[in-house]
Formats: C-alpha cells, sequence, structure tokens
C-alpha cells in the first residue's frame, strides 16, 4: 500500500545525554556488596522478570497442518483456483465487461456446502459497509453501482446450473445444492459489468494525462475468498485497509482495448504479434538481453499511429500468470514504454518495464523507473527469495503506490528518492504477501512491516546509498534515528499493537504500527538480539517454506525461534502484542577493589517493562575503549545487571546503548562522565 509523503525535515540526531559527573567512587568490597543492596532499594522499577518471560507463550500446540518449529506441516493442504478472464475496456462509458471462469480446487479434508468469493467492486457503493469504518465516514465521495452481474452459473458433475448466490457487501456467497467434496473440482462462471471509479477509487482508478488517460485496472474480478484450517472461509470485507488473501492458481486473462492503447498488465503478454509493431518486438528483445533501459516506445512515439499495428476498432491483448494470487493492469494510449532485463541468481532473467506518460519523462523522474524496478528485484531476490515471475512492471499513475503480483502503479508525479522508495517498496510487496502469502487482511505487519524491513536493506545497497538511509513515511519519518522516533508510540497510552487488526487501525497510527513498528522490530532481532548470520537464516527459511503458502503470525514467530535456536517469546510479547517500553539506566560504575587495573563493576537497572540485550561502552582517558555486550538473559532474573569491564586505566565516561540501537525510553540516565 502506499507510502506518505516524504517529510524531508529531519531531526537532530539524539546524543547521550549526560545527567551525571561523578568522581569515581572507590569503596571496598563490603561497601560495595553494601552499596549494591542500596541501588536495589532505591530503583524504583515496573520491571516484572516472571510476566516477560513466562512460559507457555503459545496457546496452542503445534499440528501436522501448522507445525510447531513454524514450517507447514505434513499433511499442510491449499485450496487452489485457476482463473480464465475475457475482459473489454469501454473507454467511452469507463466500464469494465468481464467473462470469468473460476476453476476451483478443494484440497481441504472437509466438504463445502458453499463458497464465498470476494467482490471488491462493491465497496464503492453508496452503502459500502467502507463508508462508515474510519473517522472520515460520512464525508461525501463519489460512487459507483459496484459489480452488475449479469450471470452466476456453477459447471459440477458435468452438470451446470445457474447458481444460487446472495450478495452481502464486498462478499459474494454461492449456496451449492450438493456440497463440494474434499478433493473435488468446480467451475463458475461469471459474467458482469461494473463502472470504473475514477480518482477516488484509490487503488483502481483513471485519471487524465496530456495523451490520454491512465487506466489503472485492479480488484476487477471476483476472487475466491481463502478457505484455510485456520479461520475456514475467510470472509472479512473488504473495507480498505486490511488488503488482501487470496489463493494461489494460473490466471488467463485478456483484455480488449480501443486500437491505440497500451495494456500493461500481469505476467507475461502471449500475443505480441497482435498487439506489438514489429519494431516493438525487436526492440523488446534488446532488452531482455541490456542492463541499460531499453525505449520500445518513446516519448515521440506516443501520438504516432505508426506506433500500433492497427489503425481502428479494438486489440485483445492476452496475458498469462503462473502460480500467482491475482493479476491487474493499466491501459492508456498516453504510455511510453520502456524495459530492461532483470538478472536473478543461477543465470535466470526476468524483464522490468515501465509504461508512463511523457509529463513523467526526467532523470530525475521515470526515466529511471526501470531501473530501480531491476534494481529491487535483483537485491531481494539475491537476499530473499528469487522473484518467480518472467515479467515486473512499474506503472505510473494516480494510485501509486499500490502492489499486485508482477506489476505496481507508483505515483505518477513522483521523482528521486520518493520515485526510489515507492517502486521498492510496491515491488518489496511481491515478496510479501505475494510470494509469501500471507493474509494481509487480518496482519498488517506482515505485508507492510515485513516489506519496510527488507526495502530498508535495499535502500542502502541501491546505487552505493544514493537514497540510504531509507527515511520516509514508513520509516522514521522525521529523518532521524528510528530507535528514537518509535518511543513516542510506546509511550502513548493510545497506541494500537502490531497485532491489532488491520482495519481496526486509525490513520493517526496505520504507518506507524503497521509499518515502522515492526519493520523496526526485524531490525532490532537482526542487529541487536540475533545478529546478521542467524537471523537471515532464520528469515529466509521462513520465505522459503512458506513461499506460495498461507503462513499465520505463529508460523513466523516460530519458524524464526526455531529457525535461530531462540526463545524469542518475550520479545514478540513486548513488541508485537504490547507496546512495552524500555529504559535502562547506568545505576554504578565503580572500580574493583579501587584499582582501575582490575576492572570496573558496571551496574544497569531495567526500570521498565520491556527487556533487551544491551551494550555497554567504557571510554578510557588512554583514549582505547571496551565494549561489553550483556544477553536478555541478564533480565531473567533481576531488575539490576551487574558485570564487570575489564579496565586498565581511569575511565572517561560509561554509558549504556552507547550507539543509540534500543528504543530506550530515557537516554538521559544511560551514561556517567567521570572527572
Ligand atoms: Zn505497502
Amino acid at each position: 500500500m502506499y507510502i506518505a509523503l516524504l517529510n524531508t525535515q529531519h531531526f537532530m540526531k539524539t546524543k547521550f545525554i549526560v545527567p551525571l559527573f561523578l568522581t569515581i567512587i572507590t569503596l571496598s568490597a563490603e561497601a560495595q556488596r553494601k552499596r549494591k543492596a542500596e541501588i536495589a532499594d532505591t530503583i524504583v522499577s515496573n520491571y516484572q522478570p516472571a510476566d516477560l518471560f513466562a512460559p507457555m507463550f503459545y496457546p496452542e500446540k503445534g499440528t501436522e497442518i501448522h507445525s510447531a518449529n513454524g514450517e507447514p506441516g505434513p499433511k499442510y493442504w491449499q485450496n487452489r483456483v485457476d482463473y480464465h478472464l475475457k475482459a473489454a475496456n469501454d473507454t467511452v462509458n469507463k466500464v469494465l465487461t468481464s467473462d470469468e471462469v473460476i476453476d476451483y480446487t478443494n484440497n481441504s479434508p472437509d466438504a463445502l456446502q458453499y463458497l464465498w468469493l470476494q467482490v471488491d467492486q462493491n465497496t464503492y457503493k453508496k452503502d459500502a459497509r467502507s463508508n462508515f469504518y474510519t473517522d472520515f465516514a460520512g464525508v461525501q465521495t463519489p460512487h459507483t453501482d459496484g459489480y452488475q452481474f449479469e450471470s452466476v452459473n456453477i459447471e459440477q458433475d458435468k452438470g451446470s446450473a445457474k447458481a444460487d448466490f446472495i450478495v452481502t457487501d464486498t462478499r459474494m456467497q454461492i449456496r451449492l445444492a450438493k456440497a463440494l467434496p474434499a478433493h473435488g473440482h468446480i467451475k463458475l462462471h461469471i459474467k458482469y459489468h461494473y463502472t470504473i471509479p475514477a480518482a477516488f477509487g484509490a487503488r483502481t482508478d483513471y485519471s487524465d494525462t496530456k495523451n490520454g488517460k491512465i487506466y489503472e485496472i485492479a480488484q476487477w474480478f471476483p476472487r475466491m475468498c481463502v478457505y484455510d484450517a485456520s479461520q475456514g472461509w475467510d470472509t472479512l470485507p473488504f473495507l480498505g485497509s486490511g488488503e488482501f488473501y487470496l489463493e494461489y492458481g494460473d490466471i488467463d486473462y485478456s483484455v480488449t482495448a480501443p486500437w491505440d492503447m497500451i495494456v500493461a498488465g500481469s505476467g507475461e503478454l502471449v500475443n505480441p504479434t497482435e498487439v506489438l509493431t514489429a519494431k516493438q518486438i525487436s526492440r523488446l528483445a534488446s532488452a531482455r538481453n541490456s542492463d541499460k533501459t531499453i525505449m520500445i516506445r518513446d516519448a515521440n512515439e506516443v501520438t504516432d499511429p505508426a506506433s500500433r499495428p492497427k489503425r481502428s476498432g479494438t486489440l485483445t491483448w492476452h496475458f498469462k500468470m503462473f502460480n500467482t494470487r491475482d493479476v491487474a493492469f493499466g491501459a492508456s494510449k498516453a504510455y511510453i514504454w520502456d524495459a530492461a532485463r532483470v538478472n536473478l541468481p543461477g543465470g535466470k532473467k526476468s524483464l522490468a518495464m515501465s509504461v508512463y506518460p511523457v509529463e513523467s519523462v526526467g532523470d530525475t523522474a521515470w526515466s529511471r523507473a526501470t531501473e530501480y524496478l531491476k534494481k529491487s528485484i535483483e537485491y531481494f531476490s539475491e537476499k530473499w527469495f528469487v522473484y518467480p515471475w518472467p515479467v515486473a512492471v512499474n506503472e505510473a499513475g494516480i494510485a501509486g503506490g499500490m502492489e499486485y503480483p508482477g506489476i505496481v502503479f507508483d505515483g505518477i508525479t513522483d521523482k528521486k528518492a520518493d520515485l526510489y522508495s515507492v517502486t521498492a517498496h510496491e515491488i518489496g510487496h511481491n515478496w510479501f504477501p505475494m510470494i509469501v502469502g500471507s493474509d494481509e487482511r487480518r496482519y498488517a505487519f506482515m505485508d507492510e512491516g515485513f516489506n519496510t524491513f527488507i526495502d530498508i536493506y535495499a535502500s542502502d545497497n541501491f546505487n552505493k546509498g544514493e537514497y540510504a538511509p531509507k527515511r520516509d513515511g514508513e520509516y522514521a519519518p522525521g529523518g532521524g534515528n528510528p530507535a528514537d522516533e518509535i518511543i513516542p508510540y510506546l509511550l502513548d497510552p493510545n497506541a494500537p499493537t502490531i497485532m491489532t487488526a488491520a482495519d481496526a487501525v486509525t490513520e493517526k497510527y496505520r504507518h506507524p504500527m503497521e509499518y515502522f513498528k515492526p519493520a523496526f522490530g526485524l531490525v532490532l532481532l537482526r542487529e541487536q538480539i540475533l545478529g546478521h548470520d542467524r537471523f537471515d537464516y532464520a528469515f529466509r527459511n521462513y520465505i522459503h517454506k512458506w513461499a506460495f503458502k498461507h503462513p499465520q503470525p505463529e508460523d513466523f514467530f516460530r519458524s524464526m525461534d526455531n529457525g535461530a535456536g531462540e526463545d524469542l517469546s518475550w520479545f514478540w510479547k513486548g513488541w508485537f502484542y504490547n507496546n512495552l517500553r524500555l529504559d535502562l539506566s547506568l545505576v554504578g560504575a565503580e572500580y574493583i577493589n579501587n584499582d582501575p587495573k582490575q576492572g570496573m563493576k558496571v551496574t544497569v537497572a531495567n526500570l521498565d517493562q520491556m527487556a533487551m540485550p544491551f551494550t555497554v561502552e567504557v571510554k578510557l582517558k588512554d583514549g582505547t575503549k571496551q565494549r561489553v555486550n550483556v544477553p536478555v538473559e541478564a533480565w531473567m532474573q533481576n531488575n539490576i545487571a551487574t558485570f564487570v569491564i575489564q579496565t586498565t586505566s581511569a575511565a572517561k565516561s560509561v554509558v549504556v546503548d552507547p550507539d543509540n540501537a534500543l528504543p530506550d525510553a530515557n537516554r538521559g540516565n544511560n551514561g556517567f562522565m567521570f572527572k
């Protein structure tokens, strides 16, 4: 989903505040013991180790469907849907007409007496539930009449019949006379049309440009709801914030449009000779072998009828996409079109393409869109999972940014870092949730959070950090240190948690809680708790095991626990299920036996409910420094941690979390400076 506008205001980097200037206190062993007891007595702490580290975090044991190690179990099943669609885009009346055949395979062990479908266009109706769920309710926005069903038929056991169905908001239920047995097939034939929403569609719309309208067509066909072992039928209505949860299968679709339009869609174009000129086919072949962006249709050709294979009537563009949850497409006669090869691990290739109007041309704008797309796909493929589809399209429009498998709709006026980051983000969704097929309608963090996390590192990697570090509406919007910027949300008693239902998160908290907090949580796991090697191994294993499947949140938590070999329940509980605050405080620093050469005994108190492993740094007067990494086990029994740091000479300063990497609510109590 889209990002907020980049906030270019940069905060001052927070430095640790030095509250105390102490003369080093040198004490005898007996006096030290006494002093520790005094410290413990004087500390006011909200921290309860037994609560944070309580066992039995997972309410259920692993099953044969969702294993205890977080992987799909030996009896994991998933239903399959293949779609055949023939659509026509009537650009005069702004109506999309379509003939759909759904081939549904019930791989579940259950006989299904009824089927549920998502009919998302109904979200634009005047009486749709989506008009009432936010604080914008009551604002007069334009509407459509939603889906108009001309016929709905079922084909079962070689017989065909009119379907008995109801439509309730954005769901359609088909009631079967004879249940669909376990492992059975059924076909649905649906003829329908709908009025394409204008700009108010937000994710699917049309808008004007100098050389013609741009259509962004998505959520355009009735799609099967997921039936799974966690919820049964997942029938949450489409309100707008919670996105999609869809089954995998193959989608064969064709789009008939006026002769002068270019259609750019998910998946492979299978009839190029019918819809492209010989020159365009040859340029596409060059692009497949080029790391540099190649023009397929340039700015001068946009208004030249010779750039189309015929001069009247319509053309039908035919696409196929395999193993996908969805397809979307853009259509316009205003499109400039360019492309470049994507190099994937193992010598595989894909093709990155951009379509945009002349208004978006420019070296600081869409002329680099294909480069951004290509490099993002190459990075995510190398790092996490190989991009599985032959084509990826970056389409300029007003929906920007919105993601679908193999195609993203990005902002027509975006430039520079905004265009890079929206491109990386929206194509990043092809990993979460297009490859790892989580339920984004319920669990936004597995969609926006995971994607924002991989974007942080993609941004560092792109063109030697040209747009790094990632700081935008999704991640540390003030432009400063994420560990500081997250703190107001930890302190805010009204803030929802990461696990709050996607549609129950208000706009104020949508980016902070669905993108920023989970992404920074994974950064904490990778950088502070597990380290790169263990995090990457466990996360990659999670991605590979759940690619093209349906993981639940617990599958992710269990995958990380098992793959990294760590009971992280304290972290899931503190960071994901709650907004527990962290406040570490340096409360003592004393030389052993008054002698700097024997080392320094350091005491850190945990003053609030969260725990974290932490680093303490001692700077010595001779200019050297010592660091100690203290594991989270320091907080398993006590709210005070005492340990020794090797020192060789007198100290200048001691500080907890010297890199300001932890979301410590009060850095003012983290350090001492010695006179
Ligand atoms: Zn997103």
